[in-house]
């Protein structure tokens, strides 16, 4: 049966997945959700024995159903091969009581690479479907991860250009570093004076104006959208959670149909909202375990019912979570809304307008099965030692608030489910962060001199990413003010 994709915000528009994933965000301002989830008539025998490249067009060719086999293929193959260091692609490591799926093996040593490494192909694809012929113009705020991935995904792709805007002072330096040495023709990367909240509303009001677009088409240009609201991010993100299940079939673990836990550290909910896509194709899911940092509008919400944006945001040692606005929230609203457009346009008007809303007695009762909890900063630098200390195993500052958060959650419930923990970064990305919960002494070395201690400690072979910027060239110095982003934009494409 095909899936059709229709915006949170409008019931009567049907698209195909390959023109959700070209537009990335609708016209009403909503984001594209599949009009039905189908099983995965497979069963977990067999996808124990498949290869990650296998499960993925498992997985993904019942959500994409426009695309041809071999055009699905054809993106998974050319995604998932040797810009991992790992033929497996996302290992699961057993540490502490918990097992992780370290999703930090593509070539940028964060999990946005598991996506952003094949919708570069998925959108390509799109395009010839679609006749489309405009130059496709990816434009994209992030909080340090995905400008990277997507940065190296696009660059020099034909019939692509990328801009990417990131918060001038809200990321690490190693990200900082790695996006201003990106190589590539078609790649602009600026900073903003601003957070990125303010970066993401920067790129929504672009994507949402009518007259720019219509310049831009006069010009031969069309935008579209790497951020993780375009579905062809969070389809292949559905993937690993179904990979990581028939994993533990295939060690043991588990018996094919019992259930685990999944533990996600959170911040724009896409990841973990690509988990319970995979529950609703019938991955065996007890509990959504949502890990916020100090910036725990999420937790809160799981709490009250009340979403609430108003309130400082805190720069942490997990930028990539430094988020008040979690846009994908608003397709998990739409869902135990059930399926109401009208619903969610009123939440979400509330939101723009009040910067917060209220959920209604049913709807929260339909989250009974997520937990939400978070970590302060101390917390999420002691489990980094802890662990350290007792296994020798390192960590990143994401995964740590996530490790946090399930100690937590074990302590006020007592289960003993089996447990995934999504292991979003290498500890590499967050070298300082982390060293410095190891011990404060190392405060005084520089960069580079942490990730040659941090090799010591950890035994873990640098990865290239960090090879390679370690000597690179900055290519790109421009910082604008977060009310300047359209002009940047204009600048660029000569409009
Ligand atoms: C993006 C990111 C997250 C948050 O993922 P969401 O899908 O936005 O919830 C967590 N950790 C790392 C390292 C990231 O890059």
């Amino acid at each position: 049966m095909a899936v059709m994709y229709k915006s949170t915000r409008n019931d009567k528009d049907k698209i195909t997945a390959s023109q959700a994933i070209l537009k990335g965000l609708s016209d009403d301002g909503g984001l594209f959700v599949p009009d039905n989830i189908p099983a995965l008539d497979v069963d977990f025998e067999t996808l124990s024995k498949m290869s990650y490249q296998q499960v993925a067009y498992e997985v993904m060719s019942r959500m994409l159903t426009d695309f041809t086999e071999d055009e699905l293929k054809h993106c998974i193959n050319s995604a998932y091969d040797s810009k991992f260091d790992t033929d497996v692609i996302a290992p699961l490591v057993k540490k502490a009581g918990a097992d992780y799926l370290e999703l930090f093996h593509g070539s940028t040593i964060a999990f946005k690479d598991m996506a952003l490494s094949i919708l570069p192909y998925l959108l390509v694809t799109s395009a010839k479907k679609n006749n489309v012929k405009n130059e496709i113009v990816i434009l994209t705020a992030t909080s340090g991860d995905t400008g990277k991935a997507a940065l190296a995904g696009f660059a020099d792709v034909p019939g692509t250009k990328i801009i990417v805007f990131y918060p001038k002072n809200g990321v690490s330096p190693i990200q900082e570093k790695q996006m201003v040495t990106q190589k590539g023709d078609n790649t602009s990367v600026i900073g903003i004076i601003g957070n990125f909240d303010d970066a993401q509303t920067g790129v929504k009001n672009m994507f949402n104006d009518k007259e720019l677009a219509g310049v831009m088409d006069e010009k031969g240009y069309q935008f579209s959208s790497a951020n993780s609201i375009n579905i062809g991010r969070l389809v292949p993100q559905m993937v690993y959670y179904v990979y990581a299940y028939s994993r533990m079939v295939a060690n043991g673990e588990i018996k094919a149909g019992d259930k685990i836990n999944v533990v996600v550290p959170t911040g724009n909910f896409g990841n973990i909202l690509a988990a319970y896509y995979a529950k609703e194709m019938g991955l065996p899911v007890a509990k959504f375990i949502c890990a916020s940092n100090e910036n725990k509008v999420l937790y809160d919400f799981f709490e009250t019912g009340v979403y609430d944006r108003n309130r400082e945001f805190i720069l942490t040692s997990s930028p990539s979570m430094d988020i008040l606005i979690s846009s994908n929230l608003e397709r998990l609203i739409y869902r135990i809304a059930g399926d109401s457009a009208e619903k969610d346009v009123e939440l979400m008007t509330a939101l723009s307008t009040t910067g917060k809303y209220e959920i209604s007695a049913d709807m929260k009762g339909k989250l009974s099965e997520f937990y939400g909890n978070y970590a302060s900063e101390k917390e999420t630098a002691d489990t980094i030692k802890r662990v350290y200390d007792a296994e020798g195993y390192i960590m990143d500052t994401h995964t740590a608030v996530a490790a946090t958060v399930y100690e937590k959650y074990k302590e006020a419930t007592g289960d003993t489910t089996p447990t995934v923990i999504a292991s979003t970064a290498s500890p590499y990305k967050f070298t300082r962060s982390v060293m410095e919960a190891i011990d404060s002494a190392y405060a005084s070395k520089s960069d580079f001199e942490l990730v040659d201690e941090l090799n010591k400690l950890s035994k873990v072979k640098i990865p290239q990413a960090i090879e390679d910027i370690r000597s690179a060239k900055v290519l790109h110095d421009t910082v604008c003010d977060k009310t300047e982003m359209e002009a940047q934009v204009r600048r660029i494409l000569g409009l």
